[in-house]
């Protein structure tokens, strides 16, 4: 038979927007010593905005820049791809077709355009592979910049803009005045994850980091004794939401997300979580 305490908190569980994937796994959440959000899609929106399309290299044009970046984030399904769709939808632009599309998970898409390698990556990739940029751009604020490349050229940029989730902020001071410490991990650059973390008042944050970093972000945090709920959206989260005692999917991300995940947010709604951890604090405390 199904223990009360459970059947109650099932359906409890479901009225608060939690489905349940893993009930050991939920059973713990009144121990959470410390959040683990992810930022794009998780406490942001990922609604992203084009703000400024520009090519730096001769015989591109701005448009073409938004074309070719195009042809490829039309396979993705990323945030940053929607935003860029958007856009092209709206200007309505026609786009060149692409072959062999690959994501290169947390740093970029990649595929063949007309014949040719093509890319659209993040500040970070490049400056591993040695891509040079011939002008110095700069991310302010919120702002993700991705490049596009062009057998290994960066020929353009692509910036844009994000808006952080109007209950992130309550979900965030509710967790930390329950005890709860708040990092950030994001594979975004630096500039936005500092302007997200001061918005917030996040406790720390980690930005530019690739999801095998995420997970080991999680580890070592366990190792010291926190017991971490890490919570994203993303294929680049994956990994991180499987190493943590608790891994919480937003319902609005990807399906590789919610089923590694152990708890799904059905409604994307950040102020879930508290809601989760002082029931779990409030149920299981009880059943012991
Ligand atoms: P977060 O950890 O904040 O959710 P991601 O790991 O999903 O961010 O993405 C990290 C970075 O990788 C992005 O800021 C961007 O630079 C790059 N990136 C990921 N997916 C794409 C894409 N489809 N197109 C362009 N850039 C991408
Ligand atoms: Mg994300």
């Amino acid at each position: 038979a199904i223990p009360l305490v459970t059947a109650i908190s099932t359906s409890v569980a479901a009225k608060n927007g939690l489905l349940i994937r893993n009930r050991t796994a939920f059973e713990q959440s009144g121990k959470v010593t410390m959040v683990i959000f992810d930022k794009t899609g998780t406490l942001t929106a990922g609604d992203f905005g084009v703000k400024e399309c520009k090519s730096i290299h001769e015989g591109y044009s701005d448009e073409e820049i938004l074309r070719y970046t195009a042809s490829i984030e039309h396979h993705s399904e990323h945030p940053i791809a929607n935003g860029i769709m958007k856009k092209v939808n709206e200007e309505e632009l026609d786009y060149p077709s692409a072959k062999d599309y690959e994501n290169i998970t947390g740093e970029g898409v990649k595929a063949k355009v007309e014949g040719k390698k093509v890319m659209v990556v993040s500040p970070g990739y490049l400056k591993k592979q040695g891509i040079e940029v011939s002008e110095d751009i700069k991310e302010e604020g919120v702002e993700t910049l991705v490049f596009l490349v062009v057998e290994n050229k960066a020929v353009g940029y692509v910036k844009l803009a994000d808006s952080v989730r109007k209950s992130s902020q309550k979900a965030v001071s509710t967790l930390q005045n329950d005890g709860v410490k708040v990092i950030m991990a994001t594979g975004d650059n630096e500039s936005a994850a500092k302007a997200v973390s001061d918005e917030l008042g996040l406790d720390g944050y980690h930005a530019e980091v690739l999801p095998e970093d995420k997970q080991s972000i999680v580890q070592s945090a366990q190792k010291k004794g926190e017991v971490v709920l890490m919570t994203g959206d993303g294929v680049n989260d994956a990994p991180a939401l499987a190493a943590a005692a608790i891994g919480v999917a937003i319902g609005s991300g990807t399906d590789v997300a919610a089923e590694t995940a152990d708890i799904v947010l059905v409604n994307s709604d950040p102020m879930d979580l508290s809601a989760m951890i002082r029931f779990g604090e409030a149920t299981y405390q009880k059943m012991r």
